[in-house]
């Protein structure tokens, strides 16, 4: 999945933001994450979760697998939805 980085600052958001909560900049670079730890997961009618990036932002996401808290995910992205697995 992507990030979004700021060229001025460089504090990564997710999701994209119009402007930098840190400098106020509105100019971004995506930047790919693959993994990240899930810290949270709730079952609805999918499995939904929060997972830490190593960049920074916590992303909510989609988890296609029985990962548990505390466990390194692989991350993916289908359109605009973040896909743990
Ligand atoms: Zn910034």
């Amino acid at each position: 999945m992507k990030v979004f980085v700021c060229t001025s600052c460089g504090r990564a958001v997710f999701p994209h933001r119009l402007l930098c909560p840190d400098c106020g900049s509105s100019e971004w670079r995506e930047e790919r994450v693959e993994h990240g730890v899930l810290e949270a997961a709730v079952e609805r009618e999918v499995r939904v979760g929060a997972v830490r990036t190593p960049l920074g932002p916590l992303a909510i996401t989609r988890i296609e697998s029985d990962a548990e808290p505390g466990a390194e995910v692989s991350l993916d992205q289908d359109g605009d939805t973040p896909l743990a697995r």
